[in-house]
């Protein structure tokens, strides 16, 4: 594995690599992350991981502070997986030379996190240009389990770049919950609580499978779990997966939801 510290080193090492499968992270890596690595190692002829805890698609100063970094136990990981290549770029090499080009969501877009948490996507949109443009990969491979995330690079990245990007199923646990670096910051009983959580979610979903779904069952369900696990539930939506409309049914639909488990907020698609 050869790990690249900033942009001479990567240059140096791709010249000549064709058919480069790349999956970004923010490090903290889970068996999330390794499922797509495990993809891009079947699909692509070489691998590049970067790991990068991108500042301009936080929010929040103090989420960016207390987001989870082990780069030590990463780049064991990595290593043992046989990855090609591993990216650690500083900010300098992300944003040192273009300007930020001109992003910005339609009206139609600004819902679910992208109401939230103002400037997110924009951030991850633009970064995922950076390295887009700097890393020139045949396929990128990103998880459902950022479903939003997903629409927005994949709109973003496959109309100015000869790049795919391929969506991966979300990993869970065998609770049910979604594996996510932010799980670390919970301790053991915040953790059930996640899972139970994930599982009435899941349960509902069956049981509205064949019935037409008003808003207003939904608004109920969420007012509901909100009120069981005293938790904050940001947002609890039906939605179509291609348009992102309001559905009625769970046909070509997901359920996406944000909660908060103390101050740890959790995003998941059911
Ligand atoms: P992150 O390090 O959280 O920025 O995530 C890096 C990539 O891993 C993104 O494409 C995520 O969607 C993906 N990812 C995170 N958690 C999971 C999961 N539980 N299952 C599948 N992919 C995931």
């Amino acid at each position: 594995m050869k790990k690249l510290l900033n942009n001479n080193d990567l240059n140096e090492a791709l010249y000549n690599v064709s058919n480069l499968g790349f999956v970004p992270t923010m490090g903290s890596l889970h068996k999330g992350h390794i499922s797509l690595i495990k993809k891009s190692k079947n699909q692509c002829s070489k691998t590049l991981v970067s790991i990068y805890v991108n500042p301009t698609q936080f929010n929040n100063k103090n989420d960016y502070k207390n987001y989870p970094r082990n780069s030590k136990k990463d780049l064991s990981i990595l290593k043992k997986m046989k990855v090609n290549f591993v990216y650690l770029p500083k900010t300098q090499d992300i944003y040192g030379l273009k300007s930020k080009a001109k992003i910005k969501l339609n009206k139609k877009e600004k819902i679910m996190c992208a109401k939230f948490r103002k400037g997110h996507f924009e951030g991850v949109i633009d970064v995922m240009d950076r390295l887009t443009k700097i890393i020139k990969p045949k396929k990128i491979f990103m998880g459902e389990k950022d479903y939003q995330q997903l629409y927005f690079v994949k709109k973003n990245i496959e109309k100015k770049y000869q790049t795919e990007i391929i969506g991966c199923k979300t990993i869970r646990n065998k609770q049910k919950l979604a594996l996510s670096s932010r799980n670390i910051l919970l301790n053991k009983s915040q953790i059930i609580k996640a899972e139970k959580f994930t599982q009435k979610i899941i349960a509902f979903k069956k049981k509205i499978k064949t019935i037409k779904v008003t808003p207003q069952i939904i608004d109920k369900k969420k007012r509901e779990l909100s009120k069981l696990f005293k938790i904050k539930v940001q947002y609890f939506e039906l939605r179509n997966i291609i348009n992102f409309k309001i559905s009625n049914k769970i046909k070509n639909s997901k359920i996406f939801v944000a909660f908060f488990i103390d101050k740890v907020r959790l995003i998941d698609n059911f």
